[in-house]
């Protein structure tokens, strides 16, 4: 998502304002940008404390100036001269987490600016202990309020100016609150209450990698007591877009949407909408125009809805919308700069039915989310209509000249690949010059892994409700999953890659039918479930096509680099976040971790699930299949949350499992062994293998099933699961019919841990 620049913009109201007196966006957005502090009401302040939610601000010493009023009301606040910030999160996971990023788990941070926006309690607490009268305002307070207004733009999902937008439009006090406080003016902090959001207790620290951007990341996150309501205004229940593409690319769009409007649903509406994408015009199905607001280079779309809709009847609104630059020649191929935004979105997890239409000159092909209900080719021009076959999250097309090939297998849908041959040879040529070669039959080639790995989950977790499989490429690094319809990169259409690395990247993308699609995450928590699930179900299908060993060689090489990120010589260095961190493991500090954490350490989970419910001498891993199976069935067309997940796996294998997902998913902590063994000749001819272990990192107690094997001399060989609990060190292996040759600790690599051999 774009950044917001609200601010400093020419602002564009589409249509004729409303006589109701409620002010618009822009205007919100014009006011908070003028605000300043007012001269007439300073005050001398001296020890007076703000507690809000766990942060507790202390204004030691210093002077405080109100804000002007906005809108009749004054909702702002500064501070300039010596204070002290403290924060302890009282939830547990987020204590753990200031502690992973901080060193502590209750913070301490001095400031000498703080400047506070609120719509709680804030301004009658402010009234009642200090006198205000005429001073004058410290100059460096009014010249660093534009930092202030530049983090703000730079809201991660820009969901504090939607918030700082319903605020000010609901006329009842909202609870929000919003501290920017700094001791040395480019390290600020941030701290929030969004009474829009689920998780409404916020704190950030400035994205330090950077010395030009204002981008704020979030530290920690979660639900306070109170909360004024879900932050939705509709659930859009269907769309009907009609779209023209000319032949230089410029896209137009007609989209109607019909929703239901939710109980508080605010007067002015919002939808996401890709930055680049112009409005044009709304209305409503009589035709009346609406007015909207959309800033440039914003991903908001604001439209006013009139005063009084009925709201047990769906509303309707067509939007026409237009862009030059959001499809991109990239080479030979068309890129889709932004898979599913490119219409009005309001929550990103509502599910709605589509009919897309699209007109796209002749010599392009063009694939959509859906089944294809109607074409044709008038003129120089080809007509399409798809329709989705039941409600989905998202839809995305794809453009190009493609070639098409089907593939048709029973018992299976038909899985329909599209390349660019033009785009592959150019491509192949170039690379050649460089000696790099490409492959031959590349359709067929990835074609096969798509079919293979279609047959292998179907028959593993249960067929898929979809009636088609389209996959086709896309000129960029990454890979997407739609119902029914895959987008991969183009390199893995370029070259032959046999290692297996090109399969897990196909297989993953396949899976995501099942989970991910099919069964959903429930939140950003539970995303390692899709990601880590896909990702581990793609190695299902590696072992399955080269077998055990490549299996375990590519957990063997996630595992050295989950353990050894950022370590070096010299560091430690920082370590990976948790599985319920999902997307904010990505930080200035940890780059790439949401990769590492919620796909490779969360297929790790799901292979230490196998591990543990496989029978370690039969190898027997029906209890596994099971469970996948279980989950499929369950919970598809649902969404899944960690909870439910650790319920159903207490269900299948009879054994409660929390300390599992608390070590392995709310926890980040990986353990660390020095191991030693000794054997023991018994005077029968038997023997003892005896094992000494120790944790090293001892600050968390692991309780860890690892699998031991023996190999006998007499070449037979022994498995056994010890479970390493916290505290023990020895134990003993006993009664062997002949003498041990090899010891391999953790076989199968049972556990996700670092074990290290030392002398006994
Ligand atoms: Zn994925």
């Amino acid at each position: 998502m774009g950044t917001l620049l609200l601010f400093c913009l020419p602002l564009a109201i589409g249509a004729q304002p409303a006589s109701e007196p409620i002010p618009s966006p822009p205007e919100i957005y014009r006011h908070l940008l003028a605000l300043k502090p007012d001269p007439d009401r300073v005050a001398r302040v001296d020890g007076l404390v703000l507690v809000r939610e766990d942060a507790r601000f202390q204004l030691q010493e210093g002077y405080l100036a109100l804000g002007r009023p906005l809108f009749g009301r004054v909702q702002a606040a500064f501070f300039w001269g010596s204070g002290r910030f403290t924060f302890s999160p009282r939830d547990t996971l987020e204590k753990a987490n200031l502690q992973r990023l901080f060193g502590t788990d209750t913070l301490r941070l001095p400031f000498r600016q703080l400047y506070l926006f609120f719509d709680d309690t804030t301004l009658q607490e402010l009234t009642s202990q200090l006198r205000f009268s005429g001073g004058k305002v410290a100059s460096s307070v009014t010249a660093d309020l534009k930092y202030v207004f530049k983090y703000l733009e730079s809201s991660q999902r820009e969901h504090l100016p939607v918030a700082f937008v319903r605020s000010l439009l609901d006329s009842t006090a909202s609870g929000l609150f919003y501290a920017h406080f700094s001791d040395v003016v480019f390290e600020p902090y941030f701290f929030e209450i969004n009474p829009y959001s689920e998780e409404s207790v916020r704190f950030y620290r400035r994205d330090l990698s950077t010395s030009v951007r204002y981008l704020k990341e979030i530290v920690c996150q979660y639900p306070a007591g109170k909360r004024a309501g879900s932050g939705a205004d509709l659930d859009v229940l269907n769309y009907h877009i009609a779209v023209q593409i000319d032949p230089g690319l410029n896209f137009s769009a007609r989209v109607q949407l019909c929703a239901r409007l939710l109980p508080e649903s605010e007067r002015w509406i919002y939808f996401w909408l890709q930055p680049d994408i112009e409005v044009e015009a709304v209305s409503d199905s009589t035709g009346r125009p609406w007015p909207f607001w959309k800033g440039d280079n914003s991903a908001l779309l604001w439209i006013q809805r009139p005063q009084s809709p009925s709201s047990d009847r769906p509303l309707c609104l067509t939007v026409k919308l237009h862009s030059k630059r959001l499809l991109e020649r990239r080479g030979d191929w068309i890129l889709l700069r932004s898979s599913s935004n490119w219409y009005p979105r309001h929550r990103f997890e509502d599910l709605a039915t589509y009919q897309l239409e699209f007109t796209v000159p002749k010599q392009l092909e063009l694939v959509a989310v859906g089944g294809l209900v109607d074409s044709a080719v008038v003129d120089s021009r080809r007509r399409m209509r798809w329709e989705t076959e039941g409600p989905v999250r998202a839809v995305s097309f794809n453009l190009g000249e493609f070639r098409r090939r089907i593939f048709r297998l029973p018992g299976l849908p038909p899985v329909e690949v599209l390349l660019s041959p033009r785009a592959h040879f150019n491509a192949g040529r170039s690379l050649l010059r460089f000696r790099v070669l490409s492959g031959r039959h590349m359709d067929v080639q990835v074609g096969r892994d798509v079919v293979q790995s279609l047959r292998f989950f179907t028959r593993r977790f249960g067929p898929l409700s979809v009636p088609r499989l389209v996959v086709s490429e896309i000129p960029t690094f990454s890979g997407e999953a739609f119902p029914g319809f895959i987008q991969l990169s183009w390199e893995t259409f370029q070259f032959t890659e046999k290692t297996g690395l090109d399969a897990i990247f196909r297989a993953h993308e396949v899976a995501h039918q099942w989970w991910g699609i099919a069964v959903a995450h429930a939140s950003y928590h539970d995303q390692w479930i899709s990601e880590g699930l896909s990702e581990f179900s793609a190695l299902l299908y590696l072992e399955r096509l080269k077998g055990r060993a490549r299996y375990l060689k590519a957990l063997a090489g996630w595992r050295k680099q989950i353990l050894g990120a950022r370590r070096s010589f010299l560091s430690r260095g920082m370590p990976p976040g948790s599985l319920w961190l999902g997307i904010r493991n990505e930080s200035y500090q940890t780059r790439g971790d949401f990769y590492l954490v919620v796909h490779k350490k969360g297929a790790w989970v799901f292979h230490m699930l196998r591990m543990l419910l496989m029978d370690p001498v039969s190898e027997n891993d029906s209890l596994f299949t099971d469970l996948l199976r279980r989950l499929y069935q369950r919970f598809q067309g649902r969404r899944v949350s960690t909870a439910a997940l650790q319920a159903l796996v207490e269900e299948v294998s009879g054994q409660p499992m929390d300390w599992f997902f608390r070590q392995w998913v709310y926890g980040y902590r990986i353990p660390a062994y020095r191991w030693a063994s000794r054997i023991q000749a018994r005077p029968d001819g038997r023997f003892n293998v005896q094992f000494r272990v120790i944790e090293e990192t001892g600050s968390v107690p692991f309780r860890v099933p690892v699998l031991i094997r023996l190999v006998l001399n007499d070449g037979r060989s022994v498995r056994v699961r010890h479970w390493l609990e916290a505290g023990q060190t020895r134990f003993q292996i006993a009664d062997l019919p002949a003498r041990p040759v090899k010891i391999v600790m953790n076989d199968l690599e049972s556990v996700l841990a670092r074990f290290h051999k030392v002398g006994w």
